[in-house]
């Protein structure tokens, strides 16, 4: 089995973001709005953040309250959509169910929208655009792959999970790489025929150590989107990584896989949309 290193792939590549961070002409602001507090959000915003502080990126975080209105939240996203000195705005998800978070995402400003989750960016991806702004951990992901020279063309692929988040986005990049791609949810009836046919097996369901050895096979490469803190206090993927580990041909750790490389994928879109301004 060969681990699926994220934080070796990282780290390997944050000096290529800082040189080109370095040779722009301005600091980039990110802004990251969070309502309410989550203790899985917070975690994720520490994490952008100690991301940003380490490779000089200015971030601002917002903390707004778990009853805001949707006409606030939106009035707050178009402020920092009119300041010239913010690159990128995200709004960390999700949001709680009073408001509508496809309206409050689709008030970010396309050109800011670092995470790919306007329509219009949506619409830009899907169509399999090369220069089209991605979900943070659909292009982790890919870069991913592509480090360890794992080609989708013409594979088949099986995503668990169908999120706007990951599992579609995910999906979609599959589909524009040439993949033949399967994407099963809570409702898939045969969910181990599903995986078990897959030469990747992508996973993303929030589900602590789902996906057991059953579910795979002996060629497979496995990537684990999932994390989720189990009540003894570890980071836990929806793969049970010590049954599987040894029946796969690859897979990624949790931590240190696919989160490593979303963390990085969100400030590559953020150096790009600066670039863009140029
Ligand atoms: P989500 O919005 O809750 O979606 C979960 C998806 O999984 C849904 O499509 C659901 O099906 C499906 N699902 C749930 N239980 C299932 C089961 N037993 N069998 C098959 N499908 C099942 O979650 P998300 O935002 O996509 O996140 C998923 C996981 O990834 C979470 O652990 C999250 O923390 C993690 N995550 C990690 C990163 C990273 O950087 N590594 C980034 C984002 C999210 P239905 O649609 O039928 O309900």
């Amino acid at each position: 089995m060969q681990l699926l290193d994220g934080k070796k792939v990282r780290e390997e590549r944050t000096p290529l973001l800082k040189k080109k961070l370095a040779e722009l002409s301005f600091v980039p602001c990110l802004v990251i709005v969070q309502v309410g507090n989550r203790e899985d959000s917070t975690t994720f915003i520490k994490a952008k953040k100690a991301f940003a502080k380490k490779i000089g990126v200015k971030e601002i975080h917002i903390e707004l309250p778990e009853n805001i209105k949707q006409e606030e939240i939106i009035s707050v996203i178009k402020k920092y959509n009119e300041n010239v000195d913010v690159s990128g705005i995200i709004i960390q998800l999700p949001l709680p169910i009073h408001l509508d978070t496809d309206r409050v995402v689709d008030t970010i400003d396309p050109c800011k929208d670092i995470d790919g989750l306007t329509s219009h960016n949506v619409k830009r991806w899907m169509n399999g655009h090369e220069d089209a702004l991605m979900p943070a951990t659909t292009r982790g992901i890919k870069e991913l792959l592509g480090y360890y020279k794992i080609d989708l063309f013409g594979k088949y692929v099986t995503m668990v999970g169908r999120s706007s988040l990951v599992g579609k986005p995910t999906a979609f990049m599959c589909l524009n790489q040439n993949a033949t791609v399967t994407i099963c949810h809570s409702k898939t009836l045969d969910l181990e025929k599903e995986t078990k046919k897959a030469d990747i097996l992508i996973v993303a369901i929030g589900q602590p150590g789902f996906i057991g050895k059953n579910f795979v096979h002996k060629d497979q490469v496995v990537i684990d989107v999932g994390i989720t803190r189990i009540p003894e206090g570890n980071l836990s993927g929806d793969v049970d990584f010590e049954a599987v580990k040894d029946e796969v041909a690859m897979i990624t750790p949790v931590p240190g896989g696919v989160g490593q490389m979303t963390v990085l994928a969100l400030f590559e879109n953020l150096v790009d949309t600066c670039y863009n301004r140029i």
